[in-house]
């Protein structure tokens, strides 16, 4: 059974659980994630197969700070230090040559680490405490969409035994932007909160983007379908959403209201607000009697191209591009 616990306590259960080599679920800024740590390879491992993850995806592991960071890899660079001086805790995630301390499971075999120190007060108190690293993937079954409440953890994980800890909805809302160091060219391999262009300023170089829809395997969960509702799931234009019915769970930044549709999430115009509510609206969609969920596009901004608002709704429509991708059906949260 899934268990939600909070305060002092539930950091006590959970780390006395990940001794015991159990996952559990913990909340971040970005979306909640399952919780193993990142120096047992058979924790690990529980958590691949409790998501359903392929074994070719690799974590991200969660520190408390460089320091932790520094044994994970090869070289702690400058650049890293400059960034995490900048951006942690925060919703960047470093890529950079693993050291002896990874096990292989965590990379996916790879040579290189994803790592990250997320903003959030409880995720913080967790690894310290356990004073070791946590890997954290996003607390769903595997292609799902991500949780942004402990609620939404409980309902993709029901009936498996995993304790969650509440932390109350998610202030970010969309997983971490992840920027490999490794190459000659710092390159974002997956769009997030943090842009390349405030990269860019911190490095005083510039910063390729992988581009999101090339088949590049280098961050493979940014490929195909992703973050997926079990219900057909379209992305629509604004004129045509007045054609919604009873069949429709809607989701919109421009109306303010529906008579026709079958259910309704009004979203925020701002694009920090929208990527806040976004995992919240399709969860609600996927709950609904609607048989389909609509969402509108994006709104076309007046900001110039490299803005941060339009940096930040390029990183929210590559989500709700694989959302809305022809749906996988997904056994495991049914
Ligand atoms: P999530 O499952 O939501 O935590 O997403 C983790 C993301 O980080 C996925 O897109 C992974 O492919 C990516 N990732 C993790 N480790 C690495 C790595 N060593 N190199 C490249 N991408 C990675
Ligand atoms: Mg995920």
């Amino acid at each position: 059974m899934t268990e939600i616990l909070e305060g002092p306590e539930a950091i006590v259960a959970a780390v006395a659980r990940l001794g015991l080599g159990e996952p559990i679920a913990f909340p971040t800024e970005t979306v909640y994630g399952l919780g193993a740590d990142a120096t047992d390879a058979d924790a690990v491992e529980r958590i691949f197969s409790l998501k359903g993850r392929p074994a070719n995806n690799p974590l991200i592991v969660h520190v408390s700070g460089p320091e932790m960071a520094d044994d994970l890899v090869e070289s702690w660079t400058d650049e890293a230090q400059k960034l995490a001086d900048t951006f942690w805790p925060g919703s960047l995630t470093l890529v950079l040559s693993k050291s002896g301390s990874v096990p292989d499971v965590v990379t996916a075999g790879g040579a290189t680490v994803a790592i990250r120190c997320p903003a959030h007060p409880i995720a913080l108190a967790l690894i310290e405490s356990l004073g070791k690293p946590i890997v954290g993937p996003s607390a769903n079954p595997s292609g799902w969409i991500s949780p942004t409440t402990a609620d939404h953890v409980a309902r993709g994980f029901g009936g498996k035994d995993l304790l969650i800890i509440e932390g109350g909805a998610c202030r970010a809302g969309i997983e971490s932007t992840v920027l490999d160091l490794t190459s000659d060219e710092p390159t974002i391999l997956r769009l997030g909160v943090i842009s390349h262009a405030q990269i860019a300023k911190v490095l005083g170089r510039p910063v390729h983007i992988t581009p999101q829809d090339a088949g590049v395997a280098r961050s493979p969960g940014v490929l195909g379908a992703h973050y997926q509702p079990s219900k057909p799931t379209l992305l629509k234009s604004t004129g045509s959403l007045k054609d919604a019915d009873k069949s429709v769970y809607l989701i919109s930044w421009s109306l303010k209201n529906t008579e026709s549709a079958g259910g309704f999430a009004p979203m925020p115009h701002d694009p920090a607000g929208y990527a806040r509510d976004l995992y919240r609206a399709m969860h609600d969609g996927e709950l609904s009697d609607a048989s389909q969920i609509w969402i509108e596009q994006p709104p076309e901004t007046d900001d110039e191209e490299g803005d941060a608002n339009s940096l930040l709704w390029a990183a929210i429509l590559e989500r709700l591009t694989r959302a809305c991708h022809p749906p996988t059906p997904n056994p495991t949260h049914k």
